[in-house]
């Protein structure tokens, strides 16, 4: 049984009241002996939480789910999905649960979601459970991803339970309690529309609106609007992802957060050594989600998301949802131009450029064939840039051509080298979560040493200033880890 304690967080939960048919109210599974092992100071802050409170028994029994605060009620999300393209019509929160809504310092709402909290209606054959590593995975992910600036949700906790937890072998069962701006999803759209309650998806989106895009309020076409923006917020956030070298790994439509942020770090990782057809998913077998396909993935992603909104805009525009379907498809062939752009301008900013320029896609094109062919270190290879504008080091052979043309592309702008050499440290990261790194860090984290995470943890939420001591952080990995390393889903 969970009993409830007193108030930790002020809760205000606003999506089981106005969408009873997308929740199912659900408690947390009790756990043997939780056992803090990662609190977010910082995210606590944002949420209004003490993070000493949180680290004492009654913060931690919250954190496991061994106790529901007071002024919330526990529930799994339904949502459904394509995974890998074929439709799933009932995922849902299957070791997962919303804890509550809080306003955070922001003033904005979020949601407080645990992971690993135990068997829900939606597990189907799955334990429920969650393991230490996968956790402090995501928690870790999560802050080298907010640390770079791209939209992400945060993790705030994670706590041990003191089972053991059986995957390829037994591992420590854990919780994550994580911070979003919500977790609704392409997938949970795709759910609602096939309600025999047509008004539902209606509701959600009227929802989506009001939380997260408030200005769309009292539009002609509100729901044409949200699906616009979420075409542009999801353009921009994949154009970050392709700017750090992210890879997601696992982006079905379940996995897409109407907000915009990154959610469900699974098998996600860093590329090192550039090349499009990177993946690291070890059941991404035909690599759908390969670096280079994320833009692509992305689109046929919100395709799904616009024929769930289909009969809501054609009600908002008194037309038959067949009229609809040119005019639908002109507005999704928006991401494209608006992924391109967002890429450029970042991409610009990378190479110390301020403002766009006749030739510049030429330049941009150049220098993709360039990494792709020569495998060079995405991310190394941008700080040596500015180290080249500070004749301060060279940069790798095989780029000395490239590198010619772009320091006459810069040489027109006119600008102070050692400026612009500053400004693009600024937005080039000099320490990315590098794959072998955070293997060796969670190895240890699973036999209860914390420390390598620890320090990881700290090089990571600080990514562009270049500290002593810490080369062996800015290095890729060693290229026979790389051609090996696997990353996994649902661990
Ligand atoms: P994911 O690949 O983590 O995005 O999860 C896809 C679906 O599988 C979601 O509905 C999850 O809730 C569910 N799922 C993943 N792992 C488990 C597990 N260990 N037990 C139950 N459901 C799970
Ligand atoms: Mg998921």
């Amino acid at each position: 049984m969970t009993s409830t304690v007193t108030k930790l967080f002020d809760f205000d939960n606003t999506l089981a009241k106005a969408l009873p048919e997308l929740v199912l109210p659900w408690q947390p599974v009790e756990v043997p002996s939780p056992e803090l092992v990662a609190v977010n100071r910082e995210v606590a802050a944002a949420v209004s939480v003490d993070a000493d409170a949180l680290a004492g028994e009654a913060g931690v029994a919250v954190l496991a789910g061994n106790a529901v605060p007071d002024g919330t009620e526990t529930v799994a999300m339904a949502y459904a999905g394509h995974q890998f393209g074929s439709y799933s019509p009932r995922l849902g929160d299957g070791r997962a649960l919303l804890l509550g809504e809080v306003i955070d310092s922001e003033g904005n709402r979020v949601d407080l979601h645990l992971k690993g909290s135990g068997r829900t209606p939606f597990s189907r054959g799955g334990d429920g459970k969650a393991t230490v590593g996968p956790m402090l995975r995501e928690f870790l992910m999560a802050e080298a991803m907010y640390a770079l600036g791209v939209p992400t949700g945060r993790a705030l906790a994670v706590v041990t339970t003191g089972e053991q937890i059986h995957r390829q072998k037994p591992e420590p069962g854990a919780v994550l309690t994580r911070v979003a701006a919500s977790h609704l999803r392409v997938g949970t759209f795709e759910y609602a529309v096939r309600l025999e309650d047509r008004s539902v998806v209606r509701r959600l989106a009227d929802y989506a609106i009001e939380r997260h895009y408030p200005d769309l309020v009292g539009e002609p076409s509100p729901s044409m609007e949200l699906l616009r923006s979420v075409i542009g917020v999801q353009a921009s956030l994949i154009a970050r992802w392709m700017l750090v070298g992210f890879i997601h790994g696992v982006m079905n439509t379940d996995n897409m957060a109407i907000s915009g942020e990154t959610i469900d770090y699974g098998p996600c990782a860093f590329m090192d050594r550039y090349d499009q057809r990177t993946v690291y998913s070890s059941i991404d077998h035909q690599g759908r989600y390969a670096f280079g396909n994320q833009p692509t993935i992305a689109h046929w992603n919100l395709t799904r998301l616009a024929e769930t909104l289909l009969p809501v805009i054609a009600e908002e525009n008194g037309v038959e949802p067949e009229a609809l379907i040119p005019v639908l498809s002109d507005v999704l062939d928006t991401f494209g131009d608006r992924f391109r752009a967002d890429w450029a301008d970042g991409m610009r900013a990378k190479l110390g450029l301020s403002e766009a320029a006749d030739g510049d896609d030429d330049l941009l094109r150049s220098l993709v064939e360039m990494l792709q062919e020569q495998r060079l270190d995405y991310t190394s290879f941008f700080r040596s840039l500015a180290r080249t504008l500070r004749d301060d080091g060279p940069v790798p052979e095989a780029a000395e051509a490239w590198v010619a043309t772009w320091r006459e592309r810069l040489a027109a702008e006119g600008r102070d080298p050692a400026e612009v050499a500053d400004a693009m440290d600024a937005v080039n990261p000099i320490y990315i979560p590098r794959n072998h790194l955070v293997d060796e860090a969670l190895a240890a984290a699973e036999l209860g040493d914390m420390e390598p995470f620890d320090t990881l943890l700290s090089v990571l939420t600080d990514p562009f200033t270049e500290r002593d001591g810490l080369d062996r952080y800015a290095e890729p990995a060693p290229e026979d880890f790389d051609r090996t390393f696997r990353t996994f889903c649902g661990t």
